[in-house]
């Protein structure tokens, strides 16, 4: 597993812990990790899981599956196996800064079912900060390390938030603006949204004031149309301009790196007899997308225009970018399946 990828592509899982919701069920727990490995065993009969799985192809022996992190959240915070915040972004959020800072593109695409962890992984909740803000800090932090270093360095960070849903894109900081936005696409800078707000952020402060701001508009739209965020793919976006001026040759030199978090709509939709055929199009896409990134092959073929998500992710997801897919998952056995098709998803992306 270690080679796997050659380093390109990181698919980890996260437990989260039974909710209330599934205690108040009598929910049963029926994840475990062993080291890298996740081990989904079958819901028992007589109990709410396998009430809830009747009638479904329910698995009748433990499902086992190795990937390149197991992450257990699902026990007390005190028990040494237990992830927290800090080592999700340890094992993926840096490594993709260090990408960006070289000049490439990086992307963290967190995978599952509503109330399996994606928004907790990606963006926290209060003081449990997710990804993005703790990556966002450590942006600054570097910024101000490297130009300290070197005085002819400049940096300039802008960000972007857009919400798909339905294949239309919007622009969560710019919530005056409630038409759809085109994506287009550039001859040699690859598509785009066009008329998209990247506003330059100067701090960790400020860059979190935009995502709270973006959390909110994504809200309000979701109650207007009587629907969930669930249902769409939020894409945080932060640009990093690296300009330097070489004061023997007096030349200047640019590095320009996109760096895409992004939580995607609830897996569920797409599993349901509900799910269009767009969903599952587009499920299957990303997939191939990791997958084509994973065996460092350039020249299989990938249909990123069939959805606007892979379209507008074509240059995170392939090349010389470096992706990592967190796949969140429930332990609980009342969503069995959801489960098992969440880490069968995922364990094909690998
Ligand atoms: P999603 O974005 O997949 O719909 P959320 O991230 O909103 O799901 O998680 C649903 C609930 O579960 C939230 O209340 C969140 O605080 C909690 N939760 C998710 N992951 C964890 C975790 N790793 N540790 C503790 N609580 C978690």
């Amino acid at each position: 597993m270690a080679e796997h990828g050659e380093g390109n592509i990181k698919v980890v899982v996260r437990c989260r812990p039974l909710n209330s919701r599934e205690i108040a069920r009598g929910a049963k727990s029926l994840v475990r990790m062993v080291g890298n490995q996740t081990i989904l065993d079958p819901p028992e009969a007589g109990t709410a899981g396998a009430q809830a799985a009747s009638g479904r192809a329910t698995e009748r022996k433990p499902m086992n599956f190795t990937f390149d992190k197991s992450y257990w959240s699902a026990g007390p915070r005190d028990e040494p196996n237990y992830c927290s915040q800090q080592t999700l972004y340890d094992d993926l959020g840096k490594e993709l800064l260090d990408h960006g800072f070289s000049g490439f593109n990086a992307c963290i695409l967190a995978y599952g079912q509503t109330g399996s962890g994606k928004s907790y992984s990606m963006m926290g909740y209060g003081a449990d900060k997710g990804i993005i803000p703790l990556t966002c800090s450590e942006l600054f932090v570097r910024v101000d390390e490297k130009k300290a270093i070197d005085p002819h360095i400049n940096f300039t960070v802008e960000v972007s938030y857009i919400e798909i849903y339905n294949e239309k894109v919007r622009d969560l900081l710019n919530p005056k603006n409630t038409g759809n936005l085109r994506v287009r696409e550039h001859p040699s800078l690859g598509p785009y949204v066009e008329d998209l707000s990247k506003l330059v952020v100067n701090s960790y402060d400020e860059m979190m004031q935009l995502m709270d701001e973006g959390n909110k508009a994504r809200t309000v739209a979701a109650t207007n149309m009587n629907e969930t965020s669930s249902r769409s793919h939020a894409v945080f976006t932060l640009l990093l301009t690296m300009k330097r001026h070489d004061v023997d040759t007096n030349l200047d030199t640019e590095k320009v790196s996109r760096i895409s978090l992004v939580d995607l709509a609830g897996s569920e939709r797409a599993n349901s007899t509900g799910a269009t055929g767009q969903r599952l199009k587009e499920g299957a896409n990303i997939n191939k997308s990791l997958t084509t990134l994973g065996k460092g092959k350039a020249e299989e073929f990938v249909p990123y225009r069939d959805s606007v998500l892979t379209w507008l992710l074509k240059d995170s997801l392939g090349g010389n970018s470096k992706t990592a897919m967190i796949a969140a998952i429930s332990p609980a056995d009342v969503q069995y399946e959801e489960t098992l098709s969440t880490l069968r998803y995922a364990d094909q992306a690998k």
